[in-house]
């Protein structure tokens, strides 16, 4: 039997959950999906498991999505879904309860922040800190976030991108724009519908961006045959389409996002501004896969950028590591 569990990190993000026990790494990867049962009102399942049932769809069974653009939008299915997962990482025969630190986006408010303390709390959490989402990134991607210089981090997720300039463990100037992966799915989607009367599904757009998908042009291009329903005569069609066209179609999404990071900069304090200038800028998030992501960045501010070594988990890794790095702190004031 488990004594302890070692400390929690929760990364509550708008598509996945993922949570990671310190000195043991990441131990749920799960879609932030619940099954709901609408005849009788009550949850079926979680995350894998929810998405294979909702897959098979009986009528009565919905998915609920207990996060919208990073924000709890569900409070009951979003503590049933925290529970759930807490326990499943951490396992129910622990006899401690789990110190959990959890990640918010960037300039979320007081109340946002105390709803996810008090859904990791009921949850059964012994001891919960809340802490912006780009602090944890900058941390779980290996940058020392208790220096004075200033480092920036975007994290594009599902949901949200989180721009921030991180300095002695906390942020310094940051914004959450609600624009990331999810909106690149549905661009791609109304960019199908409208130039080719066809109707795909939201996961083929995923599957679409992911495969042929760039936000720089690329020596060679890429293109993908696809099928979807024509809108006239409802009957199944094939189409190829290219790189270049999905590049297009993402185009005023990326720009949004290069642009907020530029309104950051602006606002980033002068002698700030100098070290994110030579420390260059960290992306993390899903989405900072996308293909020509670090490039485009690069190209268009004149400023080195790379991408985490473990980009969709180091949220969830920073969130396991900060406890320990508190207590270093505390110990080096001393
Ligand atoms: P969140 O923190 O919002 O839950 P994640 O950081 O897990 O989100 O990122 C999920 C997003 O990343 C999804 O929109 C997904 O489609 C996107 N994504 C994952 N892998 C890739 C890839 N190889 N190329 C482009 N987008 C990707
Ligand atoms: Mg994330």
């Amino acid at each position: 039997m488990a004594f302890g569990s070692g400390d929690v990190g929760f990364d509550l993000g708008t598509t996945n959950i993922i949570v990671c026990i310190n000195k043991k790494g990441v131990v749920v990867r799960e879609p932030a999906v619940v099954a709901f049962d609408r005849s009788n009102n009550e949850v079926e399942t979680f995350g894998e498991e929810a998405k294979e049932i909702i897959g098979r769809a009986a009528g009565n069974i919905i998915a609920v999505h207990p996060l919208i653009h990073g924000t709890i939008s569900n409070y009951t299915v979003a503590e049933k879904m925290v529970d759930y997962f807490l326990w499943k990482a951490v396992g129910r025969r622990t006899l401690c309860k789990p110190r959990v630190c959890v990640g918010v986006p960037t300039g979320a408010t007081e109340t946002e922040r105390k709803t996810v303390a008090d859904i990791c709390y009921s949850a059964g959490a012994r001891n919960v800190v809340v802490v912006d989402k780009a602090v944890l990134a900058a941390l779980g991607s290996g940058i020392d976030i208790s220096q004075k210089e200033g480092t920036m981090i975007v994290d594009i997720g599902g949901g949200t991108t989180d721009i921030a300039v991180v300095s002695m463990g906390g942020t310094v100037v940051g914004k959450s724009i609600q624009i990331a992966g999810g909106d690149f799915d549905e661009s791609i989607v109304t960019y199908i519908k409208d130039q080719y009367n066809l109707l795909i599904d939201i996961a083929v757009a995923e599957e679409i961006k992911k495969k042929i998908g760039t936000c720089k042009m690329m020596l060679q291009e890429k293109s993908m045959k696809i099928r979807g329903y024509n809108m006239e005569d409802g009957m199944i069609q094939e189409v190829v389409i290219t790189s270049s066209e999905i590049k297009g179609a993402l185009d005023k999404n990326v720009k949004k996002i290069i642009n907020a990071i530029k309104q950051i900069l602006i606002v980033t304090p002068p002698e700030m501004k100098q070290s994110v200038m030579e420390q260059g800028i960290m992306l993390s998030g899903g989405s900072a896969l996308l293909s020509g992501m670090e490039l485009r960045i690069e190209t268009e501010l004149g400023i080195t950028t790379m991408t985490s070594d473990d980009p969709v988990n180091c949220t969830a890794i920073g969130a396991s590591k900060y406890f320990s790095l508190l207590s270093k702190q505390r110990l080096n004031r001393k």
